[in-house]
């Protein structure tokens, strides 16, 4: 077993489970013969990348030990990058099948080296939104959470797609570092109760690569991958329950009523069988969840919210927020069901402890709390407010198009990937930053009534040149009705172990 990573403080003992095998040297002794018993030894056939794409692209299902060969090769490196962009593409038009679903998330999830939250002493709870536009639960439901008793270690992603990233939103506030080793990550959690990280070139390796890849491949719209891609993190954390958050509707990767709910059977089903209590909660993405959708407008929305206001806008937001994190409170045993758990996030969010802990895990993850007092911080190279070009009710929002207009606002980037750490092979897809100041402030929600001229949004772009795109976006994007709109609930459905497994066989696909 190989020792746990440098940058380890030698007088403690942090509690990190060391990946098994994730060299090429391991792998190729993998891939010759694993199967061995008192009476024989039992040779596997060498496995070759080119003959596994063939197989997937054929619609041939991939086993265990063949996956387990391409996620390994991601991390290592061991397999290119164009084999390994043929292989999603082929995963995508064909699909995966459950095992394949399972085995993927197995291998993503030991490509690395995992972490053990059994030290801290509470039970470790997670929540992972299948990704959205203006999705910023994050910065609530991990503050409040903790505030109950519930360790939260939350390994995130960057923008994916049309999404935003909760680590490119983080890193809006200076100083702020997502990528920890893992025992700064433990000292951060024993101190706050909850952390924030990204994937490290330690901490599943492989969907750092993989993750990227898809987001440059158009591959990202796969219940396998995203189910391997959340999954593969979440269970890394070593966590004892996770609560979902499988967005459906016009922002959603998969955005019909039926392709969510496989997707959230699908994830519920998989972590239970990989032994972690899971709920999935099926919610609205059909406009952007609250009032802002960038990188620094979210994180101050969030914090606006945690100090105790209630804009009318950002309503949503604070719902969902708590639901979601009244299930994690529950599901960690500090309450006896999701509705005492709201009330006690409820309690977390008035009295101040929520935000005194978020400001004191951004203090210890190295960022400065005082942007969050200072008016004049928000700095966005160019501002325009796009005024309702007709009256009537706003009646549909196409999220996915909002999300790619605040990508070009500069908030997003073009190619995913990842900033450069030694012995990171995930850096040479190289890196581009993105604004923290640019996004887009709606200011009026689906089914509200505004009149022609009033104002609809603010765009903030990193120069006025990238203003015009995303206004053209948004005027494609929202359309108006002489009635108001039918009200779409932002729950619409709750998976247990028992509804997904009833689902997935039920389902036919
Ligand atoms: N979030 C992830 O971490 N991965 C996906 O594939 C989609 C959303």
């Amino acid at each position: 077993m190989s020792r746990p990573k440098a940058g380890l403080n030698h007088n403690r003992r942090p509690t990190i489970i060391p990946a098994p095998c994730v060299n090429l040297k391991n792998q190729l002794i993998e891939a010759k013969f694993v199967m061995s018993t008192s009476a024989s030894t039992t040779l596997l056939p060498p496995l070759h990348t080119i003959d596994l794409i063939r197989k997937k692209r054929d619609g041939g299902t991939l086993n265990a030990r063949e996956i387990g060969f391409l996620v390994s090769g991601a991390a290592s490196g061991s397999i290119p990058l164009e084999q390994l962009s043929a292989w999603l593409m082929a995963s995508w038009i064909r699909g995966l099948s459950l095992d394949e679903t399972r085995a993927m998330t197995i291998a993503t999830r030991d490509s690395g080296d995992k972490f053990s939250p059994a030290r801290l002493g509470k039970q470790a709870v997670d929540k992972h939104s299948t990704g959205g536009v203006g999705d910023k639960t994050s910065f609530l439901v991990a503050p409040l959470t903790a505030a109950c008793g519930v360790a939260v270690p939350m390994i995130s992603g960057r923008a994916l797609g049309h999404t935003g990233g909760t680590l490119d939103k983080l890193e809006a506030i200076p100083g702020f570092r997502t990528a920890l080793t893992l025992d700064e990550f433990e000292t951060v959690l024993e101190k706050c109760g909850a952390s924030i990280v990204s994937q490290t070139p330690a901490l599943v390796p492989a969907d750092r690569v993989l993750y990227a890849l898809r987001d440059r491949t158009a591959t990202v719209e796969c219940p396998g991958l995203i189910c391997a891609s959340i999954l593969g993190k979440k269970l890394a954390a070593g966590l004892d329950a996770l609560v979902l958050d499988v967005k459906t509707g016009s922002g959603a990767f998969l955005r019909k009523p039926e392709d969510s709910e496989y997707l959230a059977a699908l994830m519920v089903a998989t972590a239970e069988a990989a032994g972690t209590r899971t709920v999935a909660l099926l919610t609205d993405m059909g406009q952007p969840l609250g009032r802002t959708a960038g990188n620094w407008i979210e994180l101050a929305e969030s914090v606006e919210l945690l100090r105790g206001h209630r804009p009318p806008q950002s309503e949503d937001l604070r719902e969902l927020s708590l639901v979601l994190a009244g299930w994690m409170i529950h599901l960690g045993g500090q309450a006896a069901t999701p509705e005492a758990g709201y009330a006690r996030a409820e309690t977390a969010l008035v009295d101040g402890s929520a935000l005194r802990g978020f400001f004191a895990m951004i203090e210890a993850q190295g960022g400065d709390t005082k942007v969050f007092s200072d008016p004049g911080f928000h700095k966005p190279g160019a501002t325009q407010v796009v005024l309702a070009w007709e009256s009537g009710f706003i009646s549909t929002m196409d999220t996915t198009a909002l999300g790619w207009a605040v990508q070009r606002t500069g908030a997003g980037r073009e190619k995913a990937g990842e900033p450069g750490v030694p012995g990171d092979r995930s850096s040479s897809l190289g890196w581009e930053p993105v604004d923290p100041h640019a996004g887009i402030d709606f200011h009026a929600r689906r089914g509200a009534r505004v009149e022609k001229g009033q104002p609809l949004a603010t765009l903030y772009a990193t120069s006025p040149d990238l203003l015009a795109e995303p206004e053209e976006i948004l005027k494609q994007a929202i359309t108006f009705s002489p009635a108001p709109p039918q009200v779409v609930p932002l729950v619409s459905r709750i998976f247990t172990r028992e509804a997904a497994e009833a689902h997935l066989r039920n389902v036919v696909r």
